[in-house]
C-alpha cells in the first residue's frame, strides 16, 4: 500500500487525482487531503477515502469541517501551519495541487521529508525554483512534473541526456481569446475569460490561459525544472492541444508527446512513474483528427510571454515578484476591479518597481524572503488599484 497525500484535493487536479485513486483503492492509503473553501467536498472525500486527516486552509471554517467529519474518525485541522504540518506526515507520494504561491510552503516541507512530490503547483517553481530543486537534492526527494507540457518533456527525455537538448517547445492552446480582434481584449469579461477551448481546469488557470500568464509561468517552470537556458525555450500556439511539448536534440530530431487533453494522463504518469499503467483517457484517432495546426504566439496579444523572458533575464527572486503581482492582479480582475489587459500592465509596472528596490530580489532565496517579496508584490498591486 502506498501512502499518499493530496494538497488541493478539492480542486480540478485534486479531483482528477482522486479519480485515479478511486479506480485502484487497494493500492493506496490516503494520509492527508487538503482544501480551502469547499468544506463539503473535502469532508465527503476524506470520509470516502478513509483519510487520516482533512485540512482546510481557512482557519475560520474548522468548526464546520469538524462537524462535517463527525463520527468518521478523520482528524480535522485548519490553517496554513496545519497544511505545512500535514506535509510532515509520512507519505510515499504527495500531490502538490494547491493553486498559487500558497502551495510553496507545504511543497518544500514535503521535500524536506524526502517525499516524492508530484508538482502541479507551477507557482512554487516560478517563485522559488532554485530553493525547491536544491531542497529536493539535499533531502534525496524527487519532483515529478504534473503540468501536461512538463510531463510531456519529462517523458520525451526518458533515456536521453539533457546536455543533448537543443530546444524545448511547449505548446499553448492560445486560450479563450486567441482569435479575437486585439482591440476587443481590453473589454473581455470574467465569464468570457473563464472558458477554455480544450481543457477543463480551475478558474484561475483558465483565465491565465486566456492571458497566457499560464504559459509565461510554464516557460519559467521549464527553465527551473530542466535547467535549460531561456533562449532554448520556445512557445508554439497549437489550437488542438494534442501535442503537449516537443524536445529538439542536437542532431535536429524532434521528439513530441501527444495525448488527449485530459490531466489524468500527466497525473497518472507521475503516480505510476517509472512504470506506465493503463489510464482511463481517450486514445487519439489521428486519422479522424486529420490535421494539427501550429503558429507563433503574437507578442501584442500575449505580453505575459515577454514579461517571462524579462524575469528569466533578471533572475534572483524576480519570479516571486512576477507571480505575486500576477496573482493579485488576477484577484482584482475576478473581483471586477481591473480590466483583462490591465493585469499585464500592472504586473510589468510592479516588476519594474520592485526590481529597482536595492538588494530586494537578490537576497538569499529562502522561504521567508520569497514570502516577503510575494507579499510586497501583492501590496504594490493593491496600491496601483487603490484599494
Ligand atoms: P483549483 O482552483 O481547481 O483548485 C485549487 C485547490 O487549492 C483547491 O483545493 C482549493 O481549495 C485550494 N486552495 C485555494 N486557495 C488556497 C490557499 N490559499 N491555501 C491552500 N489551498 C488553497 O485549481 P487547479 O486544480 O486548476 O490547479 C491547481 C494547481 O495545478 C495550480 O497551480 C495550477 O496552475 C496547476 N495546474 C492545473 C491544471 C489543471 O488542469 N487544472 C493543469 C496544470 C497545472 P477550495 O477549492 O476548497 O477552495
Amino acid at each position: 500500500m502506498r501512502r499518499i497525500s493530496i494538497f488541493g484535493a478539492t480542486g480540478s487536479i485534486g479531483q482528477n487525482t482522486l479519480d485515479l485513486i478511486r479506480r485502484d483503492p487497494e493500492s493506496y492509503t490516503v494520509v492527508a487531503l487538503t482544501g480551502g473553501q469547499n468544506i463539503a467536498q473535502l469532508a465527503a472525500d476524506a470520509r470516502a477515502f478513509g483519510a487520516e486527516v482533512a485540512i482546510t486552509a481557512d482557519e475560520t471554517r474548522l468548526d464546520e469541517l469538524r462537524a462535517a467529519l463527525q463520527g468518521s474518525g478523520v482528524e480535522a485541522a485548519a490553517g496554513a501551519q496545519a497544511l505545512v504540518e500535514a506535509a510532515t506526515r509520512p507519505a510515499d507520494w504527495i500531490m502538490s495541487a494547491i493553486v498559487g504561491a500558497a502551495g510553496l510552503a507545504p511543497g518544500l516541507k514535503a521535500l524536506e521529508q524526502g517525499t516524492t512530490l508530484a508538482l502541479a503547483n507551477k507557482e512554487s517553481l516560478v517563485c522559488a525554483g532554485r530553493l525547491l530543486m536544491a531542497t529536493a537534492e539535499v533531502h534525496g526527494a524527487r519532483i515529478l512534473p504534473v503540468d501536461s507540457e512538463h510531463s510531456a518533456v519529462f517523458q520525451a527525455l526518458v533515456g536521453e541526456r539533457i546536455t543533448e537538448v537543443e530546444r524545448i517547445i511547449i505548446t499553448a492552446s492560445g486560450g479563450a481569446f486567441r482569435d479575437w480582434p486585439l482591440e476587443d481584449l481590453a473589454g473581455a469579461t470574467l465569464a468570457q475569460a473563464s472558458s477554455h477551448p480544450n481543457w477543463d481546469m480551475g478558474q484561475r488557470i483558465t483565465i491565465d490561459s486566456a492571458s497566457m500568464f499560464n504559459k509565461a509561468l510554464e516557460v519559467i517552470e521549464t527553465r527551473e525544472f530542466f535547467g535549460i537556458s531561456p533562449e532554448a525555450i520556445e512557445v508554439l500556439v497549437h489550437p488542438q492541444s494534442l501535442v503537449h511539448a516537443l524536445v529538439g536534440f542536437r542532431d535536429g530530431a524532434l521528439m513530441s508527446h501527444l495525448g488527449a487533453p485530459d490531466m489524468r494522463h500527466a497525473i497518472g504518469y507521475a503516480l505510476h512513474w517509472p512504470d506506465r499503467r493503463h489510464l482511463p483517457v481517450a486514445r487519439l484517432d489521428l486519422a479522424a483528427i486529420g490535421q494539427l495546426d501550429f503558429r507563433a504566439p503574437e507578442e501584442a496579444r500575449y505580453p505575459a510571454l515577454r514579461l517571462a523572458r524579462a524575469v528569466m533575464a533578471r533572475g534572483g527572486m524576480s519570479g516571486a515578484v512576477f507571480n505575486g503581482a500576477k496573482e493579485r492582479a488576477l484577484d482584482h480582475f475576478i473581483a471586477g476591479r481591473l480590466g483583462f489587459t490591465d493585469m499585464a500592465v500592472i504586473t510589468e509596472r510592479v516588476l519594474a518597481q520592485l526590481e529597482a528596490e536595492a538588494g530586494l530580489i537578490d537576497d538569499a532565496m529562502t522561504l521567508e524572503n520569497v514570502t516577503r517579496i510575494d507579499d510586497l508584490a501583492r501590496k504594490a498591486v493593491d496600491l496601483v488599484v487603490k484599494i
